[in-house]
């Protein structure tokens, strides 16, 4: 039997064990059927990023915040939110099951949403990095994937590329299992540096687009926007498929 042979009789059995159902209807075939996907809703309002109180254009900092600190960030787009069941589901897929296709229904979300908010098309979507040894756990980082079928589709015609020019140099603990907001950021805080391999005036003057799956408190995006200022990137926008508020 061939490698070939061999991958394709292991997809087979996969299938017949755990047969892909669609995460809304279970109806047999995909992750997300397309009746599902339609009825997931799309945000039609973005709020300011870092008060997340005052609704904003494009996800924009409220003229208060812009005043008040310096963000790195100039926007955040969330797609959806974190309250539909099916999204979710789709997200542990992604994550922790290991499924990379649950990238696809995901990704489509996003751009639906950056789309609406009519976000100036980047010069370059970097993926949020994961440490090496979340890496090789999981075997894809979630975010690369959502930015490479974002980089497909943002801008008919034109694939934008997308580069790890991020990377995460401490194996964190995961955002969301921290409850408390001042640790949060001190769990974020000074992780991420600029991946040497790249030239040094890659990100002079360039719009970048930050892809990540979630955002809690914006953490998370805000350090990755200041190693891409701080390389000489002109404008910063995040998005993400949902924002999940901590209680
Ligand atoms: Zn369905
Ligand atoms: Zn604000």
């Amino acid at each position: 039997m061939s490698k070939y042979e061999l991958s394709l009789a292991k997809k087979f059995v996969l299938d017949t064990l755990f047969p892909t159902s669609c995460l809304g209807c279970r109806r047999e075939g995909n992750w997300l059927c397309s009746a599902c996907f339609s009825q997931i809703k799309i945000l039609d309002f973005q709020l300011c990023p870092v008060c997340e109180k005052n609704i904003t254009e494009k996800g924009a900092l409220c003229p208060d915040c812009k005043k008040a600190r310096k963000f790195s960030l100039d926007a955040i787009v969330t797609a959806v939110s974190y309250e539909n069941q099916t999204v979710k589901k789709l997200i542990y897929n992604l994550k922790y099951r290991f499924i990379s296709d649950s990238s696809g229904p995901l990704s489509e979300l996003m751009l639906k949403a950056l789309l609406r908010n009519d976000l100036p098309i980047p010069e370059l979507i970097v993926p949020v990095p994961l440490h090496p040894r979340r890496l090789r756990w999981r075997g894809f980082n979630q975010s690369r994937l959502l930015a490479e079928n974002i980089s497909k589709n943002l801008a008919p015609l034109l694939e934008i590329e997308v580069m790890d020019v991020l990377k995460r140099d401490k194996n964190n603990k995961a955002q969301m299992k921290i409850k408390n907001y001042r640790e949060r950021l001190r769990n974020i805080q000074n992780i991420f540096s600029f991946n040497a391999r790249f030239s040094k005036d890659i990100l002079k003057n360039k719009e970048i687009l930050l892809i990540d799956d979630i955002a809690t408190t914006g953490a998370t995006l805000r350090e990755c926007a200041k190693i891409l200022k701080a390389n000489g990137a002109k404008k910063v926008y995040g998005a993400v498929i949902a924002r999940q508020t901590i209680k």
